[in-house]
């Protein structure tokens, strides 16, 4: 009897056989809708079999078969099996992850292929004047609409919401539907500038390894024309009739990326993040998967896009966090873009101002071929670092007087300054001077931020919120006085400062509303002076050219942290949020405010810059036996009963001993300790961490420690997961 094979999206690690449907055969890849518990689910077609281990009478069919060819292929389906092996994750989840929603329904396939609006006739003559009011939605989709026909999918991502304003202007008679050739420009086609020898030579080295597998860190600051080589590298896979990936951190997939990428190449440039809505989602996917797509820039998870003539993978600031997803289906889209990479044979270009140490060390040992740009495009200098001590300083409203004069300076000049401070709320601290009680968050036993503009204590550990007391609730003292600065007291200080100056804060309190970010970075024209502060959300994206001075305060935090990258991250930071000054015409110069200016870390990154600073870290940690030497697992635990998750990893660790003599060579325990936030939302939180120089070694161990794991009655006693190459520990 021919049985099929179906993963199914639920948290269970096995895939299910089914009776196949009689007639034609239905190949890996095919959707289809089979009988689930009580419900039905749409599974994945992952392979045939004669036989089965569930008796022939109890054996189910398939209720339907979904598509007629398969929406994947074998390389998709041998990525995510591979990925649910190494991550440890059953394959039910990881195929949830993988697989929109909207693909996950037993209803026809939402493709819209290249269909878009356009004024008609009539709109056109109305494009001086239109009656529509000013600033409404539906007077931005008509004025969107003015610069030429745009596809629904370009909508999807740009102007959420459009269909309804669609609606009322195609009511009036002012647009039209009509229908692009993949290949047609969108609007006016932006030709690249002429590129430097450098950019020539980094494209002609990835160009000559298409068709190989071979794996590129191209190395470059911020403005080095990183973004200028992904676009030339694509414009050559596409000339090869090839599909590009391109993924991008979660913060640097803005409007105007996308717009370079579609002012390029056109309707063809497909968006996929976690931002699009459903059915935006799943046709982006689906023109990926008919190749119709021909580039995909997406977050993350478009690493899972299903792409049948894949030629080239580009990761732009690879070193980001966000490239690892932190909980459910643990993976790297990174990692996995080797391993795509590698299984079709194509390049795949790594690319970073502050290389991962993981990247760095591959590329030392000659696994990655190294690209630079040496130096930034067009006619931009580096700028240049200043170390304000602020130990004797009698600081202004938390900025050390050297400072102050220098933003003074800079927006007197007509400039703008940059303040980062990595720290939303009015104070991380709300403290009683009378008697020294402040406000903590009793989940988390950590103080709690005093946002003064929401009149709020909030946790940023947990959400947790709480009125701010009007007196103290220890002594019933007046005297609660807001501790340090948060980005919130800063805009309120800086206004004070400098009286007429513009001040935007940006901040997660401040860009809730899509596209606010934008809007935000949009208020200040290139000629105008004035004052961004903000967090770690100014560290990238939108191009400004009148910056020419970034002051950084708060670093202390991250040179005293215990999280063994933190001074990787550090340096990152540093460096990523330097690189926003003077990146045009314009000299562009740094203030790092610390407490510590003779710190290691802090001169190395004076002195050699992230390269320096890097290959001493890189050393540290070959020294330590951390990663990239070694490779860890992670098991956390987590229970409202601190010795029950405790109890469950010493099992744990003690199941790890009894399995087989000799399996565990190599591999060493250590733990459990308590979590770096040892209490959070209420739930004790430890640690187990597993770790060998030998990643084939680790891997073969954990299957069985975890099967082991799973039996043991203290499992059921506390929440807990396993974290393989863990990124925050
Ligand atoms: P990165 O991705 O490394 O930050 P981009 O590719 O975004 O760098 O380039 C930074 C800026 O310099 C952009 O405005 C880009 O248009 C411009 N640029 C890039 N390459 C060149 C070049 N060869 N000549 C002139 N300008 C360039
Ligand atoms: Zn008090
Ligand atoms: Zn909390």
């Amino acid at each position: 009897m021919p049985i099929l094979k179906v993963a199914v999206p639920v948290p269970l690690p096995q895939v299910f056989d089914y009776r196949a449907p009689r007639g034609t055969g239905v190949r890996p890849g095919c959707r289809v809708e089979v009988p689930f518990g009580r419900d039905r689910r749409v599974g994945v077609v992952v392979g045939h079999a004669s036989e089965s281990d569930v008796p022939p009478g109890k054996l189910k069919p398939v209720t339907a078969v979904l598509d007629e060819t398969p929406l994947v292929n074998g390389e998709w389906l041998a990525t995510l099996q591979w990925a649910s092996r190494y991550y440890q994750c059953a394959l039910g989840i990881a195929l949830e992850t993988a697989l929109p929603v909207g693909l996950r329904q037993a209803k026809p396939l939402p493709f819209e292929g290249y269909r878009a609006l356009a004024l008609s006739a009539h709109g056109r003559q109305m494009v001086s004047d239109p009656p529509l009011r000013r600033g409404s939605r539906v007077r931005s989709l008509f004025e969107r609409l003015a610069e030429g026909p745009v596809t629904y999918a370009a909508l999807d991502t740009d102007l959420p919401g459009w269909r309804d304003s669609a609606t009322a202007l195609r009511h009036r008679g002012f647009i039209e539907t009509v229908s692009l050739s993949a290949s047609a420009p969108v609007g006016a086609r932006v030709p690249g500038p002429p590129l430097n020898p450098h950019q020539t030579e980094a494209i002609g080295a990835v160009t000559a390894s298409f068709g190989r597998f071979q794996p590129w860190l191209l190395e470059g600051v911020t403005g080095s024309g990183k973004t200028e080589v992904y676009l030339g590298l694509v414009e050559a896979a596409l000339a090869r009739d090839r599909q590009a990936l391109v993924l991008v951190p979660e913060i640097g997939l803005t409007p105007q990326t996308l717009r370079r990428f579609r002012d390029r190449f056109g309707p063809a440039v497909h968006a996929l993040h976690s931002g699009l809505a459903e059915g935006e989602r799943s046709r982006a996917w689906l023109a990926a998967a008919r190749g119709d797509a021909k580039v995909i820039l997406g977050t993350r998870s478009a690493i899972f896009a299903p792409l049948p003539a894949l030629g080239l993978i580009a990761v732009d600031e690879e070193h980001d966090a966000s490239y690892k997803q932190q909980d459910g289906f643990r993976y790297s889209a990174r990692d996995l873009a080797l391993v795509r990479a590698r299984a079709l044979s194509i390049p795949v270009v790594l690319g970073s101002a502050t290389a991962s140490l993981e990247s760095l060390a591959n590329a030392e040992s000659g696994r990655y071929a190294r690209l630079t740009l040496p130096q930034r495009a067009g006619a931009a200098k580096p700028p240049t670092l200043h170390i304000v001590d602020q130990r004797r300083a009698r600081l202004v409203h938390g900025l050390a007087p050297e400072l102050v004069s220098a933003i003074k300076a800079c927006v007197q000049r007509g400039e703008q300054a940059l303040i980062f401070r990595n720290r939303r709320g009015y104070a991380p601290v709300l403290l009683c001077h009378d008697c020294g009680w402040h406000a903590d968050c009793e989940r988390c036993n950590k103080p709690m931020t005093f946002h003064r503009g929401r009149g709020r204590l909030v946790c940023h550990h947990c959400e947790a919120e709480r009125r701010v007391p009007v007196q103290c609730p220890e002594c019933h003292g007046p005297a609660l006085q807001p501790q340090g600065q948060g980005t919130e007291r800063l805009e309120e200080s800086l206004g004070e400062l400098f009286p007429g100056v513009p001040v935007i804060r940006v901040d997660r309190e401040t860009t809730r509303n899509r596209g606010a970010m934008e809007a935000l970075l949009d208020r200040l024209g290139p000629h105008q002076s004035g004052i961004y502060v903000g967090t770690q959300m100014l560290a990238k994206g939108h191009d400004l050219p009148n910056l020419t001075l970034v002051a950084i305060l708060g670093v202390d935090e991250g040179l005293h942290s215990v999280d063994f990258r933190a001074s990787e991250r550090l340096g990152q930071l540093v460096v990523q949020v330097s690189g926003r000054a003077g990146r045009a015409h314009k000299p562009g110069a740094v203030y790092l405010q610390t407490h510590h200016p003779d710190h290691a870390l802090l001169a190395k990154l004076l002195r050699g810059g992230y390269r320096a600073l890097a290959e001493s870290l890189l050393a540290e940690r070959r020294a330590a036996e951390l990663p990239p030497f070694a490779h860890l697992a992670l098991l956390r635990a987590e229970a409202k009963d601190g010795e029950r998750s405790l109890a469950f990893l010493n099992d744990a660790a003690a199941a790890a001993r009894e399995t087989e003599p000799g399996s565990l060579d190599g591999i060493e325990f250590m733990g459990p300790f308590p979590a770096p936030m040892p209490l959070r939302a209420g739930l004790h939180r430890f640690q187990l961490i597993a770790s060998s120089t030998d990643r084939a070694r680790l891997q073969a161990c954990l299957p069985r420690w975890l099967d082991r794991i799973r039996a043991l009655p203290s499992a059921r006693q506390a929440r807990w997961s396993l974290d393989v190459d863990p990124i925050d520990l």
